[in-house]
């Protein structure tokens, strides 16, 4: 091990290679190996054998129990603890975890939500290992619990997880690729798809969050008017950090890092009290776990600095939302293919890679968009400094340029001794920079150099979702070009590639746009070239349903038309209940919070105007009387708001959705207008501040 300043070892909780090394035979080690890096499907012979050395390995670490570790629809990660102990005879207890209990679990799941998979009869589903994903121990105050990453599905096989389908796409990625690589003359190999999850955040006092119903419930403020000083003055973002927020951050990352997640970079974001965490890209699969790992340590952590971490889309109206910025690309035999190359033949596969890219957005931005439809994402999309929900590629201005050559062709002109017409895999890419500075911000797929980075996804999404959506629609076109030059003869393979591709440029381009993404008139523009813009998650996931996206999931391998089918139930139904739950926790914070305040505010005023009479005062009865009127003007507005909203939930989410923002406007004027003392709520400018 290196020399280290810490007082952990980076991925000392992580049944990693080096622990196997340590626990394991030689022969298992290889077997287990094998499996994890080449998928291969796992020999149940040795599955005593790990199980006995994980126990082993995991108690020494504290674990007294073991659970499968899963990702249910709900978005989150599952676990149900099983102790290792079990009494034998009166007095003793042994230690035992079977491989059966490693390969196979049956958590009592009849609760989690499956659209309608499982019957009530049926209403088990069970979990399996997902080896390639390694085993780690969570400690905790009292104890440690060995987590095994595992898959659910249900008894009759369809997926009731968000892990299965990912898995799944990242094979029609591996099979697509594989062909696309054969007809370069390239040697079998595996694709791997990478992730890089950069995490934003929220941070808020734990005190004054204790004092907010909203935030409790709901992970963000119904109500709340703006602060004087929020955005404008732009001097948060990447400044310095303040020791408060950077002890929390540091005990985030020796957590993470003893996880085997590599934290690499910390900073704050753009809103005040928002800040990021962006991790080395990983293997995918590995990737999204990090991440669902990533999301919980920060919760844990804030809880122990009297912080709470919240990864809500948008806690706070009119303040920068939070994403999480997708970095995704393809290596095939470690090669990255979105890496331009420096030789025409990688510059060639690059470009087949990219075509593909171009395509399959173009074709399936519906898709892509819907798996970013999240009832918190709803407030970000499209509200002026997130990504917009029209879903357009970035390509910048240097590889803009080499697709505007291979699409002119022929046509090309030589202008000012500059080459016009570029040969695809004869001549050799200009360079393509690694653009750091000025990138375009308000795209929301953008090439950064030698990846995609996928903006749209909210900064509480399960990464499996996205990436499953992506790698599918990528995996179609890239069989679909493999397909196109496996007819190529071989003495015009290079003129013919070229045609393909720029046949998909000249078919798929309006999908590129480097403009500014927030403005009105990109909305217009996209408009015109047919480019969808879902705004809203209902919008959104009825793509699902269509017979086009039912198909190309189902020829791919990667959900059957019933498990789409019940994907699209489970999440409406859960944007149904979400935005019925806001609606009900914003009337009752407003007639039980905010209204008595109102009142006694103008009980206090009436007083005064009459004492003030009374007392025979010239001056002030006419403010005293404005200010009253303003009060009962502002509590009138509160109650028919509460009304209306009270009607509105009898009805449809729209209703609802539209009353909360008329209660809200009534309740963010009387803020302004009531007594600060009196004002019952944590107010923006203190829940923005960390001290
Ligand atoms: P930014 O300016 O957006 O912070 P960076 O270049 O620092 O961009 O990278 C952001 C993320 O992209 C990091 O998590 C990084 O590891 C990841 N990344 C870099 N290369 C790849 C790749 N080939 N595949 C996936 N993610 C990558
Ligand atoms: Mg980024």
């Amino acid at each position: 091990m290196e020399a280290s300043p810490l007082d952990i070892a980076y991925g000392e909780d992580v049944f990693n290679e080096k622990a196997m090394r340590e626990y394991l035979a030689k022969d298992t080690v290889e077997t287990l190996l094998h499996t994890m890096n080449d998928r291969a499907p796992l020999d149940p012979s040795i599955a005593n054998e790990v199980a006995h050395a994980l126990k082993q390995w995991a108690m020494m670490r504290g674990a007294t129990h073991f659970t499968h570790w899963f990702q249910p629809l709900t978005g989150t990660t599952a676990e149900k603890h099983d102790a290792f102990f079990e009494p034998v005879g009166t007095a003793e207890t042994i230690a035992r975890f079977s491989g059966k209990n490693l390969i196979m679990g049956e958590p009592d799941a009849s609760s989690f939500p499956s659209g309608g998979l499982r019957c009530t009869f049926e209403a088990r589903g069970y979990t399996a290992w997902d080896v390639t994903s390694p085993a780690f121990v969570k400690r905790h105050p009292n104890g440690a619990t060995l987590c095994i990453p595992t898959v659910f599905c249900s008894y009759t096989g369809e997926v009731l997880d968000k892990k299965t389908p990912l898995l799944r796409s990242m094979q029609a990625m591996d099979k697509a690729v594989r062909k696309l690589m054969a007809c370069f003359g390239e040697p079998d190999g595996h694709a791997i798809i990478t992730l890089g999850a950069e995490q934003e955040y929220f941070l808020v006092d734990k005190s004054l969050y204790l004092k907010r119903p909203d935030l409790m419930q709901c992970g963000r403020t119904l109500f709340g008017a703006p602060p004087a000083r929020n955005q404008q003055l732009e001097d948060h973002y990447f400044g310095s950090i303040k020791p408060r927020v950077l002890a929390f951050m540091e005990e985030v990352e020796r957590e993470l890092w003893r996880l085997g997640i590599p934290a690499k970079t910390r900073h704050n974001e753009a809103a005040p009290a928002q800040f990021e965490l962006a991790p080395m890209f990983e293997e995918l699969n590995l990737a999204v776990d990090h991440n669902m790992l990533v999301m919980e340590t920060l919760r844990n952590v804030a809880d122990r600095h009297g912080l709470v971490c919240l990864l809500h889309e948008k806690p706070f109206a009119g303040v920068n939302g939070s994403g999480k910025h997708n970095n995704w690309s393809v290596a095939y035999n470690g090669k990255n293919l979105l890496d331009p190359g420096k030789n025409p033949q990688d510059n060639a596969i690059f470009l087949s890679v990219l075509a593909s890219v171009i395509r399959a957005i173009d074709l399936h931005a519906d898709m892509l968009r819907a798996s970013t439809a999240h009832f918190g994402n709803d407030y970000r999309l499209g509200a002026l400094e997130a990504p917009p929900a029209i879903i357009s590629i970035f390509l910048g201005d240097e590889l803009t340029e080499v697709i505007k050559r291979i699409e002119q062709g022929e046509t090309a002109s030589e202008e000012n001794g500059k080459v016009g017409k570029l040969r695809v895999g004869v001549d050799t890419l200009p360079p393509i920079p690694r653009d750091t500075s000025d990138r375009n911000r308000t795209s929301p797929f953008a090439f950064t150099g030698n990846k995609f980075e996928f903006r749209a996804p909210g900064s509480s999404q399960n990464c499996s979702g996205v990436c499953m959506a992506l790698n599918t629609i990528v995996a179609d076109s890239i069989e679909h070009i493999a397909e196109a030059i496996a007819t190529l003869p071989k003495a015009t393979f290079h003129e013919g590639l070229e045609r393909i591709i720029q046949e998909i440029i000249r078919k798929h381009g309006r999908v590129i746009f480097n403009g500014d993404g927030y403005s009105a008139a990109w909305v217009a523009e996209a408009e015109k070239r047919g480019l969808p813009n879902l705004r809203t998650v209902p919008e959104a996931l009825a793509v699902l349903l269509e017979e086009k996206n039912l198909a190309l999931f189902a020829s791919r391998g990667v959900l059957h038309p019933t498990e789409m089918r019940s994907r699209y139930d489970v999440f409406h139904a859960e944007y149904s209940r979400k935005v019925r739950l806001e609606g009900k926790v914003a009337l009752e914070t407003a007639r039980n919070i905010l209204e008595p305040a109102a009142v006694e505010e103008l009980g206090q005023l009436a007083h005064i105007l009459l004492e003030t009479k009374q007392a025979g005062l010239k001056n002030g009865i006419e403010s005293l009387k404005e200010k009253a009127d303003a009060i009962g003007k502002g509590l009138d507005a509160l109650h028919k708001g509460c009304a209306s909203l009270e009607k509105a939930l009898t009805q449809d989410a729209k209703a609802i959705l539209q009353a909360m923002v008329t209660l809200r406007t009534a309740a963010d004027t009387l803020e302004t207008q009531v007594d600060d003392k009196r004002w019952p709520l944590p107010k923006y400018r203190d829940l923005l501040q960390i001290h």
